[in-house]
């Protein structure tokens, strides 16, 4: 399964719209209350890093601009709340010390469990504060059905909004013993990953995933598998992710898109791992465990043996 997949939390959606059963969840004597600033996670670092959620009082105290009912962990209810630019007024009712993270940067530090909360925690508190007033007539909007839905106050519009999630594929390309990997600028040196682009309106995404093959790399895809989905609430995605394949490895890389773009054999890709002259995508991203994906498929050493040999 792919990072932010691995969430324990069970939705419940019936509990949303449960007035007196959401004032019975935020009681509960082990609630859970995640705290979200500016898109950053209030995390503390221990022996390892970890989640911190707040006391009732705490969050009681504090005004949040998004309050969303995640689910339920076993008994336990969890909730988010977000803020925006109060961080004065939120350092005032924490004591030190605590951080504020970005959930891509620290992901893999966390239980995996923590994480997907986390993820989802982030996008539900993206979503609400980028709809605070309607999109249709600028009226503002009032949260409903606990932080799942945002309905506009003007009563001649009166619209409900829903959640939204970006679509994107992301593919591995690959043709008998090599893949094919592309780097955009600003990376670190040597870093490649998989192909990646945004689903348009009024496509399929095979289509997606065969036009921006084209459009970045020149290639014609022969065949086109489904491999998993991940969701990258980067602001606010899903990554679909494929298996490719093509029939040779003729490019004609799109400079504008990418800083470069090449085949890489098996080998290639081991002897470059073990001099330090190739790098992987994150481990947190759907990229690196499509090549993973592809690269265990095929004979020899497993990623992770190459990784326990350079160690
Ligand atoms: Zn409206």
């Amino acid at each position: 399964m792919n990072y932010f997949s691995h969430s324990p939390l069970d939705r419940r959606f019936e509990l949303r719209t449960d007035a007196a059963g959401q004032d019975l969840l935020w009681l509960h004597p082990q609630a859970r209350f995640i705290l979200i600033h500016d898109n950053l996670h209030l995390l503390q670092q221990q022996e390892n890093l970890q989640l911190v959620t707040l006391t009732r009082q705490q969050a009681e105290a504090l005004e949040p601009l998004a309050k969303v009912f995640l689910g339920l962990q076993g008994e336990v209810p969890y909730f988010v709340l977000g803020f925006e630019q109060q961080a004065e007024e939120i350092a005032a009712y924490l004591q030190e010390p605590y951080l504020f993270m970005d959930l891509k940067e620290v992901a893999l530090q966390l239980p995996p469990e923590d994480s997907a909360i986390l993820a989802h925690a982030r996008a539900m508190v993206h979503w609400n504060l980028r709809h605070l007033y309607c999109p249709d007539c600028g009226s503002l909007t009032q949260s409903m059905e606990a932080g799942h839905m945002r309905q506009c106050t003007n009563p001649a519009c009166g619209r409900s909004h829903f959640p939204r999630t970006d679509t994107a594929v992301i593919m591995l390309i690959s043709e008998g013993d090599a893949c094919l990997l592309g780097r955009q600028a600003g990376w670190p040196k040597g870093r490649y990953a998989t192909l990646a682009g945004f689903l348009e309106p009024g496509e399929t995404l095979e289509q997606a995933v065969a036009r921006e093959a084209m459009e970045e790399t020149g290639v014609q895809l022969a065949s086109i598998t489904y491999h998993s989905s991940q969701p990258w609430p980067f602001p606010a995605s899903i990554m679909v992710g494929f298996m490719a394949t093509v029939s040779n490895r003729e490019l004609k890389v799109n400079y504008a898109e990418l800083e470069d773009a090449r085949w890489f054999t098996r080998d290639e890709i081991a002897a470059g791992l073990q001099t330090g002259t190739f790098l992987l995508p994150p481990q947190v991203s759907i990229s690196y465990q499509l090549i993973r994906s592809w690269y265990n498929a095929g004979p020899g050493y497993t990623l992770e043996q190459l990784g326990q040999e350079i160690h």
